[in-house]
């Protein structure tokens, strides 16, 4: 059974955790509703009491998501629809046609196909080879760098939820094919970022360094690339 609990106006989902030991995590959805993710058997007059103290903040955050699913909704691929492509927002257009394909015209995708019903399956086969031109663009890009000539194996993309990019110690890079979506200047940031990894293999001073040292304003690419993480979680 859902547990619930109700402070004012808000109806609060409560999910007991049996791998939460003390602390009660917010989890702001984002169709703006709150889940509180406790450990095993806390009073319910205790997550009230709780959430009446933090209702400010809880109120902030909850219009927060709701406005960032606004400006990012997920993702629906259809005639008709807007999908999103290196930071721009296409307009998906069926053209009926016997031989199936994908061509992109400026702003418009066109996608060519006997039925409409395929456009989705189209569209979703047409990205990752986007995302392979885009990541060996910004590959080609960061070819100088000079400790790539002997630490650089290989790399490839694909989907994940997690994470825009990962590499591993003995020189194999991974992109998230999602990255196909955001604009080329975060392609290039995750892309610098991965292959930074390279060289120091931790998130420490040394790494940090040698981004400014590439690319002076990686610090506001990141934010930049936070506000896509809702991209993660589409088709
Ligand atoms: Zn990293």
């Amino acid at each position: 059974m859902k547990r619930e609990i109700r402070v004012e106006d808000l109806v609060i989902e409560v999910r007991e955790n049996l791998r939460r030991k003390r602390n009660v995590g917010f989890l702001f959805q984002p169709n703006g509703r709150l889940i509180l993710d406790t450990p095993p058997r806390v009073e319910r007059s205790v997550l009230k009491t709780m959430v009446r103290e933090n209702l400010g903040w809880i109120r902030l955050r909850l219009r927060k998501v709701r406005e960032e699913a606004r400006v990012h909704p997920p993702l629906r691929i259809h005639n008709g629809g807007h999908i999103p492509y290196l930071g721009e927002n296409l307009v998906v257009l069926w053209v009926k046609s016997e031989k199936s394909r994908v061509h992109r015209a400026g702003k418009v995708l066109e996608v060519h196909a006997p039925n409409a019903r395929h456009v989705r399956r189209l569209v979703l086969e047409w990205y990752p080879g986007r995302a392979s031109r885009a990541f060996a663009k910004q590959v080609e890009r960061w070819a100088g760098l000079p400790w790539l000539r002997t630490r650089f194996k290989s790399w490839r993309h694909q989907y994940t939820r997690a994470q825009w990019g990962s590499c591993s110690e003995d020189g194999h890079v991974l992109f998230n094919t999602h990255l196909v979506k955001v604009p080329e200047r975060l392609v290039e940031y995750v892309v610098l970022h991965e292959l930074c990894h390279l060289k120091v293999h931790n998130h420490g001073p040394k790494f940090y360094s040698l981004m400014h040292e590439h690319m002076p304003d990686w610090e506001e690419r990141r934010r930049e690339l936070n506000d896509y993480q809702q991209i993660l979680f589409g088709d």
